[in-house]
């Protein structure tokens, strides 16, 4: 006889399938696991198997070696991202539209304003943070108090503009007191967020602080253990430095990652155009 997926995991699976849905995700593939596993895992991911259960091994004893940065504990199954495929002709727009008036996660309760992002939808460079602030939360964009005044001085040192480059966050809505978003809230929201990414395709990415590198990269390793390197993202040319807000707490830190800037400057072709600038934004 064969086994029957018990209920629970359908459930499971059931809710996970129609989120994906919510954020207009169709299809699934995976080709990183070995065929054994592939035909386990699509009979996990596929609606069929909901309706028709197949005999399934636990996954969590058959997953291969992790990969070379350890898995975050946002995901508790394989990537996410790895996952999601880019969506063909996709726009800031119809992801705004698709977010809707969102309330997904928990943390739609102590919002005022949904941050979604700003700037050019055909930026070459995209920067991501953590989460809205207060400011951000009020006025509905991001990296607009304190912290935002910085990363704009940084962006101007760089020989650009705000409206040069696009900014958002890993999570579009405010967590009470600043807290730090929980991983079920980033693993919610930053689908939207891998949208954007892939809608913008930047020639580099950013990540301003640990939340939204280990997000992107999908590991829990310190940030102060890769700050600087250039890293893949789906492709792209990915740097991680310290956000704005831990520049503002520790001003010594700030050379750190105008070296970090002047290596993206150097991708963007800037280098040259403002380098004598270096100082003013530290
Ligand atoms: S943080 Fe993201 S997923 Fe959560 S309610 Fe806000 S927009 Fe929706």
């Amino acid at each position: 006889m064969p086994e029957r997926i018990p209920e629970a995991l359908q459930e499971k699976l059931t809710k996970r399938l129609t989120f994906y849905q919510d954020i207009g995700i169709q299809l699934f593939y995976r080709d990183r696991y070995p065929q054994q596993l592939a035909s386990v895992t699509e009979e996990i991911i596929l609606p069929e198997p909901v309706q028709k259960p197949q005999p399934v091994k636990p996954v969590v004893e058959t997953r291969p070696a992790p990969p070379k940065l350890e898995v975050f504990p946002v995901a508790s199954g394989p990537s996410l991202f790895e996952a999601i495929n880019k969506i063909p002709d996709d726009t800031l727009l119809k992801i705004h539209t698709d977010l809707g008036d969102c309330t997904r996660c928990k943390l739609h309760r102590g919002r005022t304003k949904l941050v979604f992002g700003d700037g050019n939808p055909k930026a070459e460079l995209v920067f991501v943070g953590e989460g809205p602030g207060r400011d951000e939360d009020a006025q509905g964009l991001p990296f607009v108090g304190r912290a935002g005044k910085l990363l704009t001085q940084m962006i101007e040192a760089m020989g650009l503009q705000r409206q040069d480059v696009y900014i958002c966050n890993v999570v579009k809505c405010r967590p009470p007191e600043n807290r730090t978003p929980e991983k079920d809230e980033v693993e919610t929201c930053s689908p939207f967020l891998l949208r954007q990414l892939d809608a913008i395709s930047p020639k580099v990415i950013v990540c301003l602080g640990s939340v939204a590198a280990q997000t992107l990269l999908e590991t829990n390793r310190g940030i102060s253990h890769f700050r600087g390197e250039w890293l893949d993202f789906r492709g792209r040319k990915l740097m991680a430095t310290y956000h704005p807000a831990y520049l503002l707490r520790n001003p010594s830190a700030k050379g750190e990652v105008w070296k970090d800037l002047q290596k993206v400057m150097v991708v963007l072709g800037l280098q040259g155009k403002k380098g004598s600038q270096a100082g003013k934004s530290s």
